[in-house]
């Protein structure tokens, strides 16, 4: 069955622009977690001296992408002094390094980094997206910051009406995911999803979800993710979708 024609689809929520326009609108006003707005502001004010004098976003990050994607990609949350920094996700630092080089590889990126919001990147064919919008501390959001943030996910999943790809970026992006489509009222998939890297699963409904590790530091420094591997998620999701 093709996703837009899942029973979890809402038919009257119309997959363009403007819509996700008004969400992304309501995303950056958003306080709803008061330790996250506390600290996405104290991090912006005390800054490490790299970053001194350079004005921080510090607040929450709307998703980003082609509004008509096939890919989707859920990450965790935006890094400290990376989105919280420049506003966008994945945008200055290591982590969107890295991810960036390897959505470039596999074409849905028409550049290979990301410094920030005026660079002339832009993503075809995929959007990204996260598990809470704000930094949390030591990159670790509460239980009940994930459930405060899940009905932006929600709403950007049935606006999102032709994604046909998930990745996982992360355990909890990979979950915060499959958690997500239960709520909307997706089938649980015939066979139960692992997460091991690379790992795709048919979720039955026209849906393939990939694992893939974070790209955080704590995984690229240590080797537990070696750029082949990053690559290889998407160069996989890029055959699943075609070339088109
Ligand atoms: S994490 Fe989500 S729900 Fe919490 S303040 Fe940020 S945008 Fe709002």
């Amino acid at each position: 069955m093709a996703p837009w024609q899942s029973p979890w689809h809402n038919p009257a929520a119309l997959q363009s622009p403007t819509a996700l326009e008004g969400l992304n609108a309501r995303i950056v006003r958003c306080r709803r977690c008061a330790r996250l707005v506390a600290h996405r502001e104290a991090v912006a004010a005390a800054p490490p001296r790299r970053y001194v004098g350079r004005r921080y976003w510090a607040r929450p990050l709307p998703g980003f992408g082609d509004p008509r994607a096939r890919l989707l990609l859920v990450g965790l949350a935006p890094a400290a002094h990376g989105g919280n920094r420049t506003g966008r996700m994945f945008t200055g630092d290591r982590s969107g390094d890295w991810l960036f080089d390897a959505l470039h590889h596999a074409g849905f990126a028409n550049r290979p980094t990301s410094a920030h919001v005026g660079d002339g990147l832009r993503l075809r064919d995929a959007y990204i997206t996260a598990t809470i919008r704000c930094a949390p501390p030591d990159n670790k959001p509460l239980p009940d910051e994930i459930l405060a943030c899940r009905p932006y996910l929600l709403h950007e999943l049935r606006l999102l009406d032709r994604v046909r790809v998930v990745v996982g970026l992360g355990r909890i992006g990979w979950e915060a995911y499959l958690k997500a489509r239960r709520a909307l009222g997706a089938a649980p998939a015939a066979t139960r999803p692992v997460f091991a890297h690379g790992a795709a699963s048919d979720l039955g409904d026209g849906v393939t979800l990939i694992a893939c590790y974070h790209p955080s530091q704590q995984n690229t420094f240590t080797g537990k993710l070696t750029m082949p591997m990053l690559r290889s998620v998407f160069i996989h999701a890029r055959k699943l979708l075609g070339s088109a």
